[in-house]
């Protein structure tokens, strides 16, 4: 006699087996002594409280060291950090600025922010990064930036896109916000454009809660970055609480990046035989990339035409912390809001099969990647089924 009650270990959790992972993905950030006495000491000297302390001057010098750069300027948010880019680099009403067609909706937000017109380029098909052949085509007289953002562990070809831009006296922003650290072609991600972006919001590899930084070599943009951040009631600047969690984390990202990749390698082997997701590719000469999210591309013909989000739900269900990509940009604002320089047909596909795992289990062991793979070869076996229960 079967009983009922007893759960297969071979059957989805969507569908009432026992999730892979019965404890859930693991909660973003990890416990850190490191951060536990840094916040001790804070408390002691009361740093905590004040407008300018020594904890922010601190972390902006060992940015900019660390990214062997003149300058790090400390702000509210990897989103606030683009804007002062672009109001560094003087851009503004009228003028446009060049960004991928799949990108952070953020970087789209701060370009309408200033006054300028975001002109949206398509992505290259191997890594869904932006193409950065496509550049010149949207290059016009009107042109004052180009943004490029290295996302979901693809890397976009800077060196290639700084010959172009450079050639036609463009500025780049570079937004490193996912891969801070990351060694990109012979330089640390964010060191390529005339000025680099990174987050220190509450999910990312170096986290505060909230805060960001621009990192550059060129004083001209730091001035009015700055003049624009201090005006007022100094609405942008990271506080000194903020800062001091930082620093122990910046100490500890080269070794924390190198598990991350040593990871990223295993379970890329782990799900190589994987039809249904393909991660995106790197293959960059001389290049690391970073991994905050861990993208791939959906394939759901190998899943009985299951939905990407329903295959994201089975995946998370099993206790994996996957989750459908970012919405193109083109798809969620109006037409009039910018410009597109082709059918944006890559940036299309990646709208709707772009799937992300998120980064804490990068920085665990063997057993929680093979997970992975378990909860991935699960949903597909039973992709059918599941695609039948999701939908009825
Ligand atoms: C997180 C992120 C940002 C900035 O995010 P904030 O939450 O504003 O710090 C910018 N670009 C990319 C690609 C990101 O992933």
């Amino acid at each position: 006699m079967t009983n009922h009650n007893e759960k297969q270990p071979d059957q989805p959790a969507i569908l009432g087996g026992t999730p892979v992972c019965d404890t859930g993905p693991p909660d973003w950030p990890f416990e850190n002594e490191a951060v536990t006495e840094a916040l001790q000491t804070v408390i002691s000297n009361r740093t905590w409280g004040k407008y300018h302390g020594p904890n922010c001057e601190e972390l902006s010098q060992k940015l900019a060291a660390y990214h062997d750069c003149e300058y790090a300027v400390l702000c509210a948010s990897g989103t606030a950090a683009i804007e002062l880019a672009l109001r560094g680099l003087k851009v503004g009403p009228g003028d446009e600025v060049i960004l991928a067609g799949y990108d952070f909706k953020g970087n789209f937000q701060d370009i309408l922010t200033v006054g300028a017109i975001p002109v949206l380029v398509d992505l290259r098909e191997d890594n869904w990064n932006l193409d950065v052949e496509q550049i010149e085509s949207a290059i016009t007289e009107k042109t004052t930036a180009i943004i490029a953002t290295h996302l979901h562990g693809g890397v976009v070809d800077l060196p290639r896109l700084m010959s172009i831009a450079n050639e036609r006296n463009i500025p780049v922003i570079e937004d490193a916000c996912q891969m801070p650290g990351a060694n990109l072609f012979g330089k640390k991600a964010g060191m390529w454009g005339d000025v680099g972006a990174l987050s220190f919001g509450g999910s990312k590899l170096l986290s505060a809660g909230r805060g960001g930084a621009l990192v550059t070599n060129q004083e001209e943009i730091v001035q009015r970055a700055r003049l624009y951040s201090h005006r007022g009631n100094e609405a942008y600047p990271l506080s000194e609480l903020q800062a001091a969690v930082l620093l122990p984390q910046l100490k500890q990202l080269n070794e924390q990046n190198e598990t991350r990749t040593r990871n990223v390698n295993t379970l890329l082997e782990m799900l190589s035989s994987q039809k249904a997701i393909v991660p995106f590719a790197n293959l960059e000469p001389d290049t690391e990339p970073g991994h905050y999210k861990l993208g791939f591309q959906y394939n759901a013909d190998e899943c009985a035409g299951l939905s990407r989000d329903s295959f994201a739900t089975a995946i998370r269900a099993e206790g994996i912390a996957l989750d459908a990509g970012f919405r193109s940009l083109h798809k969620i604002h109006s037409k009039r809001r910018f410009r597109a320089v082709s059918d944006l047909a890559v940036a299309d596909r990646a709208d709707e099969s772009v799937l992300v795992l998120h980064h804490p289990v990068l920085l665990q062991g063997q057993k929680q990647l093979a997970e992975i793979n378990i909860a991935v070869e699960k949903v597909v076996a039973h992709s059918a089924e599941i695609g039948e229960h999701l939908s009825g």
